[in-house]
């Protein structure tokens, strides 16, 4: 179970971090408003907490990641730009913090993860903050039609291509968020969705752990 404490101390580091975005060029006071609030702390394990808010990549167990603040808000600031709100699905929770962070900006969150044991983690902290995020198990390359359409899907793993399953649940004028590229280096991609066409643009360059799925990579 997941202990709930917010001291003075992570409050302190949250603002730290908070300002390190801001020279880093994140701006968006939606965006900084939710990386402030949420307790970023509590989706680490307890005796990991002291780096929750150090800017770099932690791991959560299974292999897996919780991505840097700087590529959450970097993401999340795409989305927000161009979907201020609506349904989202998020394929990857891992450890829930782009979940929770999305859910705080007021959008109505839906989050597939593959690996059980962090579905069940994440939930657990989803619990005690008392968020209510939509959780599925599963593979997240073929979406959760029973939802579409979205009006954005953000994909917080590596992807060879945006899986086409996604493409089709994404909404008229909605957008996908996904790290594009090979296993070891992606670009920041989004693409767009306007009446039947799609358009696709690159960003900066990310290295997000694979995305692994029927229309991803291979296990
Ligand atoms: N958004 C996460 C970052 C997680 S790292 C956070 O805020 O912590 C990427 C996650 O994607 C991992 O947990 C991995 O297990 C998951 N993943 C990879 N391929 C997947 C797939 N096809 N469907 C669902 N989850 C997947």
């Amino acid at each position: 179970m997941v202990e709930k404490r917010d001291d003075r101390v992570y409050r302190d580091r949250r603002q730290e971090m908070v300002e390190q975005l801001r020279r880093y060029g994140i701006n968006n006071s939606r965006v900084l408003e939710a990386f402030l609030a949420v307790e970023r702390h509590l989706f680490f394990d307890p005796e990991s907490r002291d780096y929750a808010y150090d800017d770099c990549a932690f791991p959560i167990g299974c292999g897996q990641t919780i991505s840097q603040p700087f590529t959450v808000a970097y993401m999340t600031s795409m989305l927000v730009e161009r979907c201020p709100a609506g349904k989202i699905l998020e394929v990857g929770t891992g450890s829930g913090y782009q979940a929770a962070i999305l859910d705080y900006m007021g959008y109505s969150v839906y989050t597939i993860e593959r690996i059980p044991e962090l579905l069940k983690r994440s939930s657990e902290v989803f619990s005690v903050l008392g968020l209510k995020i939509h959780q599925r198990l599963g593979d997240g390359t073929l979406g959760w039609s029973d939802h579409a359409p979205y009006k954005g899907i953000i994909v917080t793993a590596g992807a060879p291509e945006p899986p086409s399953s996604l493409l089709e649940q994404l909404a008229d004028n909605g957008v996908m968020i996904i790290p594009i590229g090979g296993s070891v280096g992606q670009r920041m991609t989004v693409v767009t969705r306007s009446g039947g066409r799609l358009e696709r643009e690159s960003f900066h360059a990310f290295a997000f752990v694979p995305l692994i799925g029927r229309e991803g990579w291979g296990e």
